[in-house]
């Protein structure tokens, strides 16, 4: 086989696609749209690494599918280029973050682009181009302006390693989402947030509409984590405080309340007294975030004060507790040891009684060291005893209503996302404060609020040390005033990229009505499971809100998502440095070519499971390819069999099929099998369609053969997928191949066994078939095949030789066999 050098092929094609604009996306409204979309990239100066580069292939492979099957698709590429992570790597190695990240960006690029990946590079967006950030500070004015952004004090999450707030959503186990070794700490910022609450409701809602990962499904519902309930009036100094419950049926029960450690009116139930102990019992607190809190020691300290039920007019004592979150509800929980696992525990730690007001509805509740948390019969509940738990939560909840003490609600885990972060590299909230109008809008038409570039790094927010950026006027009265210097959490980015890809290059508008219509929504989105929550979330946010807004029709952005697997390295291991397991997909399209790494990558395993690197693996698929080039020139066009034109066709309707179930790594074998099929002679037409089924996965080699083999002046990559003719689709043909190889693996267990048992070889083989199928076993074929002559007779031919009758032991499809 001769070594051909691939990537130079590679290069050939990537630049003649690039000259005819052949992947330019157009609205055009004679076709039907497909929006294939992988998840814009952070450009790390590391590069590419191998988990993007299958990612992208998986996208790219639909995409130029879509477009051979008549579909304007659109397939672009960006970078969320904006974030820590290019500002910390450019203090560390002091360049400015635009340099670093624009010398990353241009690295990507060259690694995507040898790949062949069929991108629209003209709608190229990144993050940190003031083009596109602009817009990020227009939204942000036009939530303002309705109500969806707002300014409040809060404990947040800080993390001293960022010198910022993290989002509860970048807080895992207590520590920081980059820094795993940090512990993050509270502290009360005025900050800004998105509210992302308003759409609390449909958010889950519209959950079961997607076609997305049953586990990431379950994760969105999970996080918006709705609950039904009921609000209860507690009078705490005078004044009423709601408290949420989902079991209202056990308020009798309640022996103390639960304020959060972080509520905001902590300190006016403090009493003098307790002071001392609560201070001390704040400083422990690592994490505000509902997991952590479920995770952690449930503690407590009392805070000296006393709320009075609303129904028996008892004092309770309230409790402040680490497991309570600030803002969910009103930031109390009533607590009822008898009936709460969790509340069983903390009484019992702190030696505070518990009522019993439900009873099994058969039998008694006999663990002692249990709460007995099931739905029962009521006790100890005045007027309500006897009541089932049903029927007391209806009852209950009437009686709290008449006296005005509580209504029925529905309370949602999620919160609203806190954007203000106080680090350079984000979009800048276009806000001016002034001491006598206070927070202040920028107009409009000052957009963008750019971002300057003269900045001293390591000395807190980097914002607040060009004072040019930070001394302005402010825009309503004209005095002196202060911008504001945090910036946006980047995820505000990344909410809404994939509108933009419709319309990148409009001035006058984040994304325009046509062109939005026409896209949206994203038909495929590729990428990583760890966004199950976070950008997931902020962009099905987005989409509701802007629709609301008037900019777009559709409810959801992602019609379908795909979360690829890992791509582990050859031990097994997650590919690191450290581990010396890491292969870069550059050293591979240059070693192999781009269409062996993209077959590789897609064959390894289905494409959302995880799988190892082998470099046998590539090897053999690079041999394939090779094969593949090696048949074209050797090939001698004529007429195929009635067997190659019955493979060819039944394999255009199962590789479609394939392809659009993302079953890649089947049409994968389909694809080898295929061609394993294929003899000395073929005609020119089915084997054209064969590049054609192949150039979704190995673009390059397809083209190249296409155009100087077969003599095709136009472009295999926007060529017509072929149509199955089914009439040449003969499903005996399988049949008789299927009965054909098992019997050559019959003998070969037979031979096996001989050698095993007699420690000899065989040395003739003698078959005896039924007369219909006889012309199915070529002796010739057979006797090659098991490396040992073969003869092949009919069971009714007399002069056969069959010394042991084995020729009464065929059935249709099993013939006889004997072996001397
Ligand atoms: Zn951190
Ligand atoms: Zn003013």
């Amino acid at each position: 086989m001769k070594i051909v050098n691939f990537s130079s092929i590679d290069k050939k094609w990537q630049k003649e696609w690039e000259k005819a604009k052949l992947f330019e996306a157009k609205e055009d409204t004679k076709k039907e749209k497909y929006y294939a979309l992988e998840m814009y990239p952070y450009p790390s100066g590391s590069g590419l690494h191998i988990g993007h580069a299958f990612n992208y292939t998986l996208g790219d492979i639909l995409a130029r599918f879509m477009r051979m099957n008549g579909k304007s698709v659109l397939h672009p590429m960006g970078f969320d280029s904006f974030g820590l992570p290019a500002e910390n790597a450019a203090i560390k190695e002091g360049a400015h973050p635009r340099k670093y990240t624009d010398t990353a960006i241009k690295r990507f690029i060259d690694q995507q682009k040898a790949l062949g990946l069929s991108y629209d590079w003209s709608r190229k967006i990144q993050s940190h181009d003031p083009e596109y950030y602009r817009w990020n500070q227009y939204f942000f004015l036009q939530f303002l302006k309705k109500g969806l952004v707002y300014r409040k004090e809060s404990p947040v999450n800080w993390c001293n390693k960022c010198e910022s707030v993290l989002a509860n959503e970048q807080v895992h186990n207590g520590k920081c989402w980059r820094h795993t070794d940090i512990d993050v700490v509270i502290r009360n910022l005025e900050q800004w947030f998105v509210k992302t609450t308003k759409y609390a409701d449909e958010l889950l809602k519209d959950v079961d509409s997607l076609d997305w990962p049953e586990r990431i499904k379950a994760m969105q519902k999970n996080w918006i984590g709705k609950s039904e309930g009921t609000e209860v009036l507690f009078e705490i100094n005078g004044e009423k405080w709601p408290v949420f419950t989902t079991r209202v049926d056990t308020l009798f029960g309640v022996t103390f309340l639960v304020m959060s450690a972080q509520h905001s009116r902590l300190s006016e139930i403090v009493t003098k007294e307790q002071k001392k102990h609560v201070d001390a019992f704040l400083k422990k607190i690592k994490s505000t975030k509902q997991e952590d809190m479920d995770k952690m020691d449930k503690e407590g300290v009392f805070s000296g004060s006393y709320a009075i039920h609303p129904l028996s007019g008892k004092k309770v004592p309230i409790w402040i507790g680490n497991f309570v979150v600030a803002d969910y509800g009103s930031g109390v929980v009533m607590a009822v040891p008898a009936h709460d696992q969790r509340d069983f525990d903390f009484a019992k730690k702190y030696s505070i009684p518990l009522i019993q007001v439900i009873k099994p509805a058969k039998g008694e509740h006999s663990d002692k060291n249990k709460a007995f948390e099931d739905y029962g019969v009521l006790v100890n509940s005045h007027e309500f005893n006897g009541l089932t738990s049903e029927e007391a939560i209806r009852h209950i909840q009437i009686a709290l209503k008449e006296k005005k003490l509580g209504k029925e609600v529905t309370n949602y885990k999620l919160r609203d996302w806190l954007i203000s972060r106080q680090r350079y590299w984000g979009t800048p909230i276009p806000i001016i404060y002034c001491n006598d109008c206070g927070a202040v809008p920028v107009s409009e038409k000052d957009l963008p609020v750019i971002l300057p570039e003269k900045v001293t790094f390591g000395k807190g927010n980097p914002l607040l040390t060009n004072s040019k950026f930070v001394n302005v006027r402010c825009p309503n009265c004209g005095k002196k005033g202060r911008r504001e210097t945090d910036t946006m959490d980047t995820f505000m980015d990344s909410s809404w990229y994939y509108m933009r890809f419709t319309d990148p290059q409009n001035k006058k508008s984040p994304i325009s009505p046509d062109c939005i219509s026409y896209w949206m929504p994203v038909d495929f989105y590729t990428g990583g499971a760890e966004h199950a929550c976070m950008h997931l979330i902020y962009a099905r946010f987005f989409t509701k809100a802007l629709r609301d807004l008037g900019y777009l029709r559709v409810s959801e952005p992602f019609t379908k998502l795909f979360n690829q697997g890992m791509v582990h390295g050859e031990d097994g291991f997650v590919m690191s440095k450290s581990r010396g397991n890491v292969v870069d997909p550059l050293d591979m399209t240059s070693k192999y070519g781009a269409d062996t790494l993209r077959l590789f990558l897609v064959s390894m395993a289905s494409p959302d499971k995880d799988s190892s690197w082998s470099s046998t693996g590539i090897e053999s698929m690079y041999k394939f390819v090779s094969r593949v080039w090696d048949y074209s020139k050797n090939v001698r066009f004529g007429s195929s069999s009635p067997r190659i034109q019955h493979k060819v066709n039944k394999a255009i309707i199962e590789i479609g099929n394939g392809i659009k179930n993302i079953n890649y790594n089947m049409v994968v074998i389909k694809l080898r099998a295929l061609f394993d099929s294929f003899e000395s002679e073929i005609d020119k037409g089915d084997f054209a369609t064969y590049l054609q089924l192949l150039a979704p996965f190995a673009p390059h080699v397809a083209e190249e053969i296409w155009h100087n083999v077969l003599g095709y002046k136009t472009f295999i990559s926007t060529s017509e997928w072929p149509t199955a003719d089914k009439s040449r689709i003969n499903d005996n043909i399988d049949k008789i191949e299927e009965i054909f190889e098992k019997t050559v693996s019959d003998i070969q267990n037979i031979l096996r066994i001989i050698r095993e048992k007699d420690g000899r070889d065989a040395k003739h083989i003698y078959l005896y078939a039924i007369p219909p199928e006889v012309r199915n076993f070529d002796k010739e074929v057979l006797s090659k095949r098991l490396g040992i002559e073969v003869s092949v007779f009919a069971v009714n031919d007399s002069k056969k030789y069959d010394p042991e009758g084995k020729a009464s032991k065929a059935k249709p499809g099993k013939p006889g066999i004997y072996v001397e």
